[in-house]
């Protein structure tokens, strides 16, 4: 795929972390595969929510493709000023310097500030390590910034119990935008929070968004969430994608079975259409992924399996439109 518009692209993408026995002499006798080779891209100044069930490998797909954790196998590749570079393929300090372009918002803001440090001094860190800014310039930028996430500027000395679940996300903005990123990965960023809290950052994402000009892999694991923010989306099950498209079109046209069953638990807020919905109950739990099955990863639990599901693994493929998915029946 080239288009110039596309700032991340992933090829075959595959995070295992390796099972080991023995107390001394230590002998790999599997791996537990995380992301199972998994392809996508991700147009400047969109949003691509990730979604699907805890443990699918969503935030370890994040990580990798951050060059947070070392991929097993594949490519990630990042555009900087018109030229895509290999993230897999740098090191050191190449790669520290792009890190400055890509930023992660964490699911959990209690645990995710140091509460020993001020605010300042968390939101004023990446300015620090990336030796941007010191002094009295640093403390002004930490002050704009808290001021672009809604928070009052003269907080600045403050520590994070000080401030409420959403105030506290609100600073993880504030500390991933401190380096001027052009991506941010926002892993399950209001998950944590109370309902009443979760649309005013979604409100804020979105802002940002528009001011900053930043591009977005959201990750959740309610499709309902990513609805209101994503542009397009991808399903995953199992380390790998099972279907990826518009937002609109996952909704209207949802073809792997899969996102079917997905679609169906998402409750309708109107009673007439809610009493005619079916909902479609998956049976069985997700297996081990340090064991998938032979063939679809999906074929342990899928409604509509057939013979060759036990067989071959299907091809992600685009049927049209853009429209990825990787199921036999198509
Ligand atoms: Fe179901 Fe087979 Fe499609 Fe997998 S390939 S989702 S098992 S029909």
């Amino acid at each position: 795929m080239t288009d110039s518009n596309i700032l991340v692209r992933v090829e075959g993408l595959k995070m295992y972390f390796p099972i080991t026995k023995g107390i001394i002499i230590q002998r790999h006798i599997g791996d537990i595969k995380a992301v199972d080779g998994i392809d996508l891209y991700i147009r400047q100044g969109e949003t691509l929510g990730l979604v699907g069930e805890s443990g699918c490998g969503k935030s370890t797909t994040g990580r990798a493709i951050l060059q947070l954790y070392q991929p097993t196998d594949g490519r990630v590749f990042f555009r900087e000023n018109g030229e895509e570079i290999e993230l897999t393929a740098i090191k050191g300090e190449r790669l520290r310097r792009m890190r400055r372009k890509m930023q992660m918002i964490f699911q959990d803001p209690y645990a995710s500030l140091n509460p020993r440090m001020t605010v300042g001094n968390i939101v004023g860190e990446p300015l620090e390590v990336h030796k941007i800014s010191k002094g009295k310039e640093r403390r002004e930028r930490v002050q704009e910034l808290l001021q672009v996430v809604g928070l009052n500027p003269y907080f600045i000395n403050r520590y994070p119990h000080e401030f409420s679940g959403g105030q506290r996300q609100r600073i993880g903005v504030a500390r991933a935008l401190a380096v001027n990123p052009s991506f941010i990965i926002c892993d399950e960023p209001i998950s944590a929070l109370d309902v009443s809290i979760q649309a005013q950052i979604l409100n804020l994402l979105e802002e940002l968004q528009e001011q900053f000009g930043l591009t977005y892999l959201f990750i959740a694991h309610d499709l309902s969430v990513v609805r209101h923010i994503a542009d397009r989306m991808a399903v995953m099950y199992l380390g790998k994608i099972m279907e990826l498209t518009t937002q609109e079109e996952l909704y209207e046209n949802p073809l792997h079975p899969y996102t079917q069953a997905l679609l169906s638990a998402i409750p309708i807020p109107d009673p007439v259409v809610e009493e005619k919905r079916k909902r479609i109950i998956l049976e069985g739990d997700v297996p081990s992924p340090a064991n998938p099955p032979k063939g679809c990863n999906f074929n342990t639990r899928c409604p509509r399996v057939m013979d060759i599901c036990h067989e071959s693994e299907p091809e992600f493929k685009d049927i049209g439109g853009e429209h990825f998915v990787a199921c036999h029946l198509y």
